[in-house]
């Protein structure tokens, strides 16, 4: 039977990246080795690397003066590295939800944390808007999607202050104006590649502003200088990557991956809202385009278990919702396709044909 991956992270990837990463494991290049058995820093990977940075430039036009990096230790060790590297005195956070907590959880370590805002109220369901960010603050830290309640910011924000996203799970899902944003983060393994690789984009001219000490293995100048390679980087993993930038080049870029997301996604959110038994905790002015989440309706909550048992039955993996939201999520990432989403669709309209 056919799956359909809806898979919140490690998550579904485009099939050719994947292809091709199985014939790179196997033979590299036509060299007769693996790519697993070859040195980092041997030319045919140094090509690699430069084709992924380049690549990532290109699709995101990113501005000059900015750096693309692939690291190690996940989205989680940048919560430390960004106010370690960037943090004086004072920052800003946004909180809107568990990762944005983590994220200002480490800056506290720092220095004074200054959250702006927080939906911690109401479970996190909605973006706040309408607060201020202090204009003495050393940085203003966002989480542009939020992974387990399917909240997004879908909009370049104007800070006063020195813009850092946490785009984890949204990056390359829709276009960004990079320009307004001094440094972009994330681990790849929502959108982009497998585990073991962190994304950066960093505006060099934020770096070397601080007092303190920073250990060489997390100072972003170490990684800037040495081109990603001051120690072994996760080179499978990038070369993933680079299969998955290739893949999103060949549909015709961002802005196309763009469109085919918001009708995915215009999709489910039609079924839930047109449901009778069905509904989205999240706020519509939020909704993301890469989580959707929903819930039974108060009356049918004693359905959740069958429901969940009768879409297994169809061959959907990963719709149990996050144990802080309960529900369903599906999580729509680019390599996604439509096909899957209607397959959930007809799924729920069956079960509430039988059901409702
Ligand atoms: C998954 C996720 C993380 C955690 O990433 P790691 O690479 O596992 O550290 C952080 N932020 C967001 C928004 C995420 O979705």
């Amino acid at each position: 039977m056919k799956k359909h991956n809806f898979n919140a992270g490690p998550s579904i990837l485009p099939k050719v990246a994947i292809e091709n990463t199985a014939k790179a494991i196997l033979d590299f290049n036509g060299i007769g080795m693996s790519i697993l058995e070859i040195s980092h820093r041997s030319k045919d990977f140094q090509a690699v690397i430069d084709e992924a940075v380049s690549l990532f430039k290109e699709l995101m036009e990113i501005p000059e003066g900015y750096q693309v990096l692939f690291l190690g230790g996940g989205a989680s060790l940048q919560f430390c590295m960004i106010p370690f590297n960037l943090l004086n005195k004072k920052a800003a956070y946004l909180e809107t939800g568990v990762w944005a907590k983590k994220a200002n959880k480490e800056a506290k370590l720092f220095g004074e944390v200054d959250i702006v805002a927080s939906s911690a109220d109401k479970n996190f369901s909605y973006i706040p808007k309408n607060y201020q960010v202090p204009a003495d603050a050393d940085y203003f830290h966002i989480t542009t999607n939020n992974t387990i309640y399917g909240t997004e910011i879908r909009y370049d924000i104007d800070s006063p202050v020195n813009l850092i996203a946490d785009m984890s799970s949204d990056i390359m899902s829709r276009k960004v104006d990079v320009s307004k944003y001094a440094l972009i983060y994330g681990g790849a393994q929502k959108n982009l590649g497998p585990a073991g690789v962190t994304f950066i984009i960093v505006r060099e001219d934020i770096l070397g502003k601080v007092e303190r000490q920073i250990p060489t293995m997390l100072d972003y100048r170490t990684h800037i200088k040495e081109g990603s390679m001051f120690n072994t980087p996760p080179v499978l993993p990038i070369y993933t990557i680079l299969e998955t930038l290739k893949w999103i080049k060949s549909l015709g870029g961002i802005s196309v991956i763009e469109k085919m997301n918001i009708e995915k996604s215009d999709l489910l959110y039609n079924a839930i809202d047109n449901s009778k038994m069905f509904e989205g905790p999240a706020a519509k002015d939020s909704r993301s385009l890469m989580n959707i989440c929903f819930v039974m309706k108060e009356e049918y909550k004693d359905k959740e278990d069958a429901f969940m048992e009768f879409a297994k039955q169809r061959g959907m993996i990963g719709i149990k919702g996050h144990r802080s939201v309960g529900g369903f999520r599906a999580s729509t990432y680019n390599a996604l396709p439509i096909e899957s989403v209607q397959a959930l669709v007809d799924c729920m309209h069956d079960f509430e044909k039988e059901n409702a």
